[in-house]
């Protein structure tokens, strides 16, 4: 069983949205009553920081009374500290102090797991990245986990300035169980049956919460994204790296199905004759528009020469240098891309699709394609006003999410109920 996030867990299950449900609260005790207002006061300092207390008043609605009882306690337990002590105003009068978050009262490890390459990172309470490391995926779990666990002990040790350490998010590339801690399987990595949250708490003593890529990449963009997607209830992430995983948000939260795993659309079949797939069907979507799938094509239109394997950054580089063979092979990927966007809108009817991954780079190249395919198939000509975005992060969005997944537990408001 997964632990709670230490501290500021009730261990009640918490929605990600920061809007309170006031139904709600009024139902709750005492204790749940103050934990919701003082979420609500937390994350309105995250989103606005600096800024003072009666900025936080008006925001939140609660009165000046509360929110400063609230924030002296949180102030006393350092999760906030005051900002720009010593100024004096105009008038003379008792000048404001603003309030911010303090970045040392959590460090938070992301830990985003690839077929090929695997990221540490550490980050403060504000979002601050403090470090990050590279490993190199290896096909034994349990041994690298250790590994994994042993790295984290270190960035411990060398970053003792933090007061606490809340915990560690994990981003894996295929089937996960959240909910048993458990990664089951992936047509990308020859993992099995991996009690993930199991093996790196023992290693660290730090409460672990994994998901699938694509579902952390679908948290980090509404979770991070959140002026932009304000008024966004329902989202499609599409990931694109050496395989093709998508992560749905419907009524403004992650959709994650019967047994836990939804988001496979990578291996709905295209194309019946198409060439057999690692999941044992035939002509899967994710084997015409993944990272893999492009590489292969500009292999094969590069014939001879193309032999030497490339990378899909080195492919990158050459679309923007203008090579031919890389600007057809990722043309013929965004239209792929597009066919199958299409059919997921047509299912779903998000308001937003946002694609992510090292194909987004040429996002005025496959911008157009992807749009021109999805005006051609979509049954509903209201789903033409879809927007279509390139992801918010450049780097890794799983990697943002799995530090997302710890961060939510810190910041988001319960729902109570
Ligand atoms: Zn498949």
């Amino acid at each position: 069983m997964m632990k709670a996030i230490p501290s500021m867990s009730t261990g009640v299950r918490q929605s990600y949205s920061r809007k309170p449900n006031l139904i709600h609260v009024r139902a709750a005790g005492h204790d749940m009553l103050r934990l919701v207002n003082r979420r609500i006061l937390l994350s309105i300092i995250s989103d606005r920081q600096p800024i003072s207390r009666a900025d936080i008043a008006k925001i939140s609605g609660l009165n000046k009374a509360t929110v400063s009882t609230i924030t002296s306690e949180m102030l006393k337990d350092r999760c906030i500290i005051e900002d720009g002590l010593g100024r004096t105003t105009p008038i003379g009068g008792k000048p404001p102090t603003p309030l911010r978050l303090n970045a040392l009262r959590f460090g938070l490890f992301g830990v985003d797991i690839r077929a090929e390459e695997t990221i540490l990172a550490l980050s403060d309470f504000n979002n601050r990245l403090i470090a990050r490391l590279s490993f190199e995926t290896a096909n034994d779990a349990r041994t690298f986990l250790s590994k994994i666990g042993k790295e984290i002990t270190k960035l411990r040790a060398k970053h003792n300035d933090f007061i606490e350490f809340a915990g560690i998010g994990v981003s894996l590339p295929g089937l996960v169980d959240s909910h048993r801690g458990e990664f089951l399987i992936s047509v990308v990595l020859p993992w099995r049956d991996v009690p993930v949250v199991q093996l790196l708490e023992k290693a660290t003593r730090l409460p672990v919460v994994i998901d699938n890529s694509a579902r952390c990449a679908a948290l980090a963009e509404i979770w991070h994204s959140k002026a932009q997607y304000a008024n966004v209830r329902n989202l499609l992430y599409v990931g694109v790296s050496t395989g093709l995983a998508c992560g749905v948000v419907i009524d403004g939260g992650l959709y994650r199905g019967g047994n836990n795993t939804a988001g496979q659309f990578g291996h709905i079949p295209i194309d019946l004759d198409g060439p057999e797939c690692r999941c044992g069907q035939r002509g899967c979507w994710d084997l015409y528009a993944s990272d893999k799938a492009t590489l292969a094509r500009y292999h094969k239109l590069r014939g001879a020469s193309g032999k030497r394997k490339t990378t899909m950054r080195k492919l990158m580089e050459l679309v923007d240098s203008g090579d031919p063979a890389a600007t057809e092979a990722v043309r013929e990927t965004a239209r792929y891309l597009g066919i199958g966007i299409t059919g997921l809108i047509n299912g779903l009817d998000p308001e937003v699709v946002v694609i992510g991954g090292e194909i987004t780079k040429a996002w005025g190249l496959i911008e157009p394609i992807i749009i021109e395919e999805t005006k051609r198939s979509l049954l509903d000509p209201r789903a033409y006003g879809v927007a279509i975005r390139r992801s918010a992060f450049e780097v890794r969005p799983s990697l943002k999410g799995a530090l997302t997944l710890i961060q939510k537990d810190l910041l988001s408001v319960p729902h109570v109920g």
